[in-house]
């Protein structure tokens, strides 16, 4: 007997939450619930906004109609809808047991705030890896900030994401003021220039590695082996079943590139998942889900060590079941 449930969630985030351009104030989401003799298996299907081609709605109603089908027994494709291809594909790994439990929780920190307080924060952490975005200011400021954390954190290794912010001018001005025995710490630098051209001329230039992010998801892109290229990031979300992130991790495997699996503002839920996904698929790259702080709740399942409240599966507002 099979049966399934769709929930809706709305979190609240942090004032001054911040998404390409767009301040945020909640993030919506679904979550669903499989149920089959005495098992059951979570999903979370989150569309992001600006980011996912498709939206919220659309997400939901192909998630009803696949989940109709479903319960029926039919035997059934998986969503064109990356959001929602990925939450069910969970849903229904933890069914089968075919997800690990065991997760990978140390994420690369976010760099953000006091310089004096993250300092702190990364001297005291165990990774020695942490992620930085740049690109929101001046390249002087972001270069002297690059400068600061890695001269006072021996050890550290810093990722860096531009969003395709930069024109090449810019980005030179960047790698210009950061120290250039400091340049091979920085592990990689997602998307500096606005078009991959640029980027590659960018990292060939300077000689800083370079990481895929959006690049990696437009039609066309083929993942191999390119001079400075050095890591993609996978975001399950956006890029749709469990079955198409194993294959691009191994992928980037094989052409002997960094796979790294980053969230795409998740509830603690999909989080927790992605953590266990990241241990499962990709063990030896630390992942990138440093993103939890920006809400202001979890949803039913905790992120460790996390103290912010949990809303449990009996508050979230039920939209579909059968
Ligand atoms: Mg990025």
């Amino acid at each position: 007997m099979r049966r399934a449930a769709l929930f809706h969630y709305a979190i609240p985030l942090e004032a001054g939450t911040v998404l390409r351009d767009r301040r945020i104030k909640t993030r919506s989401g679904l979550l669903v619930r499989l149920e089959e003799d005495d098992r059951e298996g979570w999903g979370e299907i989150a569309p992001l906004v600006g980011f996912s081609a498709e939206s919220l709605d659309e997400a939901r109603q192909d998630a009803i109609a696949w989940l109709s089908r479903w319960c029926r027994g039919e035997p059934d494709s998986e969503s064109r809808l990356p959001s929602v291809a990925f939450g069910l594909s969970c849903a229904q790994a933890e069914l089968s047991g075919e997800l690990p439990g065991e997760g990978n929780y140390d994420s690369a920190l976010l760099c953000n705030g006091d310089p004096d307080e993250l300092i702190d924060r990364l001297r005291k952490q165990r990774a020695t890896v942490a992620k930085m975005k740049v690109g929101l200011y001046e390249p002087v400021r972001d270069g002297v900030m690059v400068n600061l954390l890695l001269e006072a954190v021996p050890g550290l290794t810093l990722r860096l994401d531009a969003n395709r912010s930069w024109s090449p001018d810019k980005a030179a001005r960047f790698a210009h003021f950061v120290a250039s025995e400091y340049r091979s710490r920085i592990a990689f630098i997602e998307e500096p220039c606005r078009t991959a051209a640029e980027s590659r001329r960018f990292a060939l230039e300077t000689g800083i590695a370079l990481g895929w992010d959006e690049s990696a998801r437009e039609p066309g892109f083929t993942l191999k082996a390119e001079p400075h290229f050095r890591a993609v990031i996978i975001k399950p979300t956006l890029t749709g079943s469990l079955h198409a992130v194993s294959q691009r991790a191994e992928l980037a495997q094989r052409a002997g590139l960094v796979a790294v699996i980053g969230s795409s503002l998740e509830s603690s839920l999909g989080l927790t998942q992605l953590a266990r996904i990241a241990r499962w698929l990709t063990p030896d790259a630390l992942p990138g889900l440093d993103t939890l702080a920006l809400m202001q709740q979890q949803l039913i399942r905790c992120w460790p060590g996390s103290a912010l409240p949990v809303v449990s599966q009996g508050e979230l507002e039920s939209i579909w079941q059968s």
